[in-house]
C-alpha cells in the first residue's frame, strides 16, 4: 500500500534536512546536491506525489518493462533516470523509456546504447555505473576498466558523459559506504584530470548511506524508502 501525500511530504522534509545537515557538516552549498526520488515498485501515484511535491525534477526506476508501463500513467512534467542493471537487448526500450542511463557498466552497453541514441537531435545523457566497493553481489564496472569504459563512452558522439554513479556494498560499518564513495569521488577526479572532461555528477548515496555520501562529493543522493517506506518486494 502507498503511503499518503502527506507522509510522502514529511518524509521529504526530513531526508531534505538530513541533506542540509549533512552539507552543512561537510562545509557545502546544499543547492549541489540533489534529491532523486526512487518509485520503483510503486504505483504511478507515488511518481505523481514527487510532481505535486515541487522542487524534485526527476524519478529513478530500476526496470525498464516496469518503467515503460508506469511512465503513461502519471501526469508527466518528471524526467525518468533508469538506476538499475540494463542488459543490451533492453537499450533501445531504454532509450525511449529514460531521460537519462545512470547505470551504463560495459563497453558493450556503450556501443548498444550509441547506436540507440544516434537519430536523436542532442547527445543522450548517461553515467557509468562503478563498483568502487568491489563487491561481488553489484552491478558495475571494475574500477580498474573505468578509463576504459570512459574513453568508448567519450568516443560516442551520440552519448554525453555526466558523471559516475555506484552502490556501496550492504553494511552495518558506515567505514565501508565512506570508503567506498570516497573512493568514486577519487577516481572521477583522476579521470576528469586524465581526459579532461568535468564529469560533474557523483550519483551515490541511497536511504542508509546518504550522510556518508554528501560527506564524500556526492552530487545526487538516490533515496527510495526513507521516502515512500518499505516496497512491497525487493527487485
Ligand atoms: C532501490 C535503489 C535505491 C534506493 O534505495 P533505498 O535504500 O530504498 O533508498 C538507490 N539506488 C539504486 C540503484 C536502487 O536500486
Amino acid at each position: 500500500m502507498l503511503l499518503s501525500y502527506d507522509e510522502f511530504q514529511s518524509n521529504t522534509a526530513a531526508v531534505l534536512a538530513t541533506i542540509r545537515e549533512a552539507c552543512r557538516q561537510a562545509g557545502r552549498n546544499p543547492t549541489e546536491v540533489s534529491l532523486l526520488p526512487v518509485t520503483k515498485t510503486h504505483p504511478a501515484e507515488a511518481v505523481d506525489y514527487v510532481r505535486r511535491h515541487g522542487g524534485l525534477p526527476a524519478v529513478g526506476e530500476n526496470r525498464v518493462q516496469e518503467a515503460a508501463e508506469k511512465r503513461p500513467l502519471t501526469s508527466g512534467g518528471l524526467r525518468w533516470e533508469l538506476i538499475g542493471h540494463l542488459q543490451s537487448n533492453k537499450a533501445r526500450q531504454a532509450v525511449e523509456v529514460f531521460d537519462r542511463i545512470q547505470s551504463v557498466d560495459s563497453e558493450k552497453l556503450v556501443g548498444v546504447l550509441a547506436k540507440a541514441a544516434s537519430t536523436r537531435p542532442a547527445p543522450y545523457p548517461i553515467l557509468l555505473q562503478i563498483n568502487a566497493g568491489l563487491d561481488p553481489a553489484k552491478f558495475g564496472a571494475d574500477p580498474d576498466q573505468a578509463a576504459r569504459l570512459l574513453e568508448a563512452a567519450l568516443a560516442q558522439t551520440s552519448l554525453r558523459v555526466e558523471g559516475l554513479m555506484t552502490i556501496a556494498p550492504l553494511s552495518d560499518d558506515p567505514d565501508v559506504a565512506r570508503r567506498t564513495f570516497s573512493h568514486l569521488r577519487e577516481l572521477r577526479d583522476q579521470l576528469a584530470h586524465r581526459f579532461q572532461v568535468p564529469l560533474p555528477e557523483l550519483s551515490m548515496g541511497m536511504s542508509g548511506d546518504l550522510t556518508e555520501a554528501v560527506a564524500a562529493g556526492s552530487t545526487q543522493v538516490r533515496v527510495g524508502s526513507a521516502l515512500f517506506g518499505r516496497r512491497p518486494s525487493a527487485p
